[in-house]
């Protein structure tokens, strides 16, 4: 199976490893697996830098200021990354486009996806969908994929505490 570039998947297995960093080539591969990406090599501490590289420019995109700043920073991920588009069915499931050249390290690979699947997300739903959480003190990065395109937090959690924090200072301003 392979990530849907489409889709979700691509950023919000972008937001898991950045909110998480994986510590060791091992970690990053069951991670990647586990999101349901097809690893075609062995995970080496390369892959690992590279990644570690990756999104430490894919925070940058996150933390941009504006819409045009966020679409520069996404158009150099691209054009360090991505190949142009080819039609491959080397998994046997089924044709589908890959953004980068075949037999690529998983550090490439995640390069392609990321940067691909965070321009896709950005175009598809909206420049302003991606975000770390409102709550102060939590730096959780997400990828805002709801119907109205408001999620403020990145877990219910985070949204109840903050809704606490407001009640209180509504109190102590009484
Ligand atoms: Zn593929
Ligand atoms: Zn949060």
């Amino acid at each position: 199976m392979h990530l849907n570039p489409y889709g979700e998947d691509a950023v919000n297995l972008a937001a898991d490893l950045a909110n998480r960093r994986p510590a060791t080539a091992g970690e990053l591969a069951d991670r990647c697996r586990a999101a349901g990406l097809a690893l075609e090599h062995p995970v080496t501490p390369q892959d690992l830098e590279r990644t570690h590289a990756v999104l430490e420019a894919w925070e940058r995109v996150v933390d941009a200021t504006g819409e045009h700043e966020r679409a520069e920073l996404v158009n150099r991920m691209l054009a360090e990354s991505a190949a142009h588009p080819r039609l491959t069915d080397h998994a046997g499931s089924g044709w589908h486009l890959h953004y980068r050249d075949d037999r690529q390290p998983l550090g490439s690979v995640l390069s392609a996806l990321i940067a691909v699947g965070t321009a896709l997300h950005l175009v598809g739903r909206g420049m302003h969908r991606l975000r770390r959480c409102a709550v102060t003190g939590c730096t959780t990065i997400f990828a805002d994929t709801s119907r109205t395109g408001r999620q403020r937090y990145c877990s219910q959690r985070c949204a109840n505490r903050d809704a606490v924090r407001r009640h209180r200072a509504g109190h102590a301003a009484r």
